[in-house]
């Protein structure tokens, strides 16, 4: 579904991703995990259009879209769910989750509006509610029901969990594999390396800019290195 292939990003003169390829097959959970720094959400940026690579390709259900603007990956069905949540504080709960369809054009919106608060039921509750005043949990999940109101074939999430309580951060896992196994793809950048491959079906591991390791979410849980590294083992 997506292929990314040798992808070189900058910020100015910082050379952020050094020759970047990674693969999503469709209908997979897919994890990227890495320390701080190491250039997750640059690769996120860079799929749905808001980086530019400088040399290299993407491939995204057979058509190239590395530089398209980003309204128009959002169209061919990709739609990023950004670090820090980033919803509209002043507008409702509802207001948002209508902005995620901005781009559509077919009827469906309001039978999409009403699967999304089936499945955050907290949401309904608060759909008059202004964004800005719902909880970090409630936030997350605003940002996740909107990504999804745009119907994307492939969900890019960056650090779902973060800033969650433990339990939450169960619930997001929970409802991420809920909404893989109701068909969409998902790439999904974490740094809960632990929880992110117990849901995923296969990882990249990157560091300073560069994939250093891949494999089956199993085949990494279970590495030495990666348990030292990354799962505080
Ligand atoms: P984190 O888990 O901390 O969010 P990350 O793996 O997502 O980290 P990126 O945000 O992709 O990392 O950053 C990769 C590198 O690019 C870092 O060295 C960062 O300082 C640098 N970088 C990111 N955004 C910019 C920017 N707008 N201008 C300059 N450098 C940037």
């Amino acid at each position: 579904m997506l292929e990314v292939q040798d992808i070189n990003v900058y910020y100015g003169a910082i050379h952020a991703l050094k020759g970047v390829s990674l693969e999503v097959k469709e209908g997979e959970i897919v994890s990227l995990i890495g320390a701080n720094g190491a250039g997750k959400s640059t690769i996120l940026k860079t799929l749905s259009g808001l980086l530019k690579p400088r040399s290299g390709a993407i491939q995204f259900m057979g058509k190239a879209i590395a530089g398209l603007p980003a309204q128009e990956i959002v169209k061919m069905g990709i739609s990023h769910c950004p670090e820090g949540r980033r919803v509209f504080a002043n507008m409702t709960v509802e207001e948002n989750l209508e902005l995620g369809a901005y781009l559509r054009k077919d009827n469906e919106i309001k039978s999409d509006l009403e699967k999304v608060y089936q499945r955050f039921p907290r949401l309904l509750e608060r759909r008059k509610q202004l964004a800005g005043t719902l909880s970090g949990g409630e936030q997350q999940m605003l940002a996740i029901g909107r990504a999804l109101m745009s119907r994307p074939k492939l969900l890019l999430l960056d650090e779902p969990s973060m800033g969650l309580a433990p339990l939450l951060v169960q619930e997001i896992f929970r409802i991420i594999q809920e909404i893989n196994k109701g068909g969409t793809t998902v790439l999904l950048v974490e740094q809960n390396a632990n929880q992110a491959l117990k849901i995923a079906h296969r990882a990249y591991v990157l560091e300073t800019g560069k994939i250093v390791l891949s494999g089956s979410a199993q085949e990494l849980a279970e590495s030495d290195d990666i348990r030292k590294a990354y799962l505080g083992a």
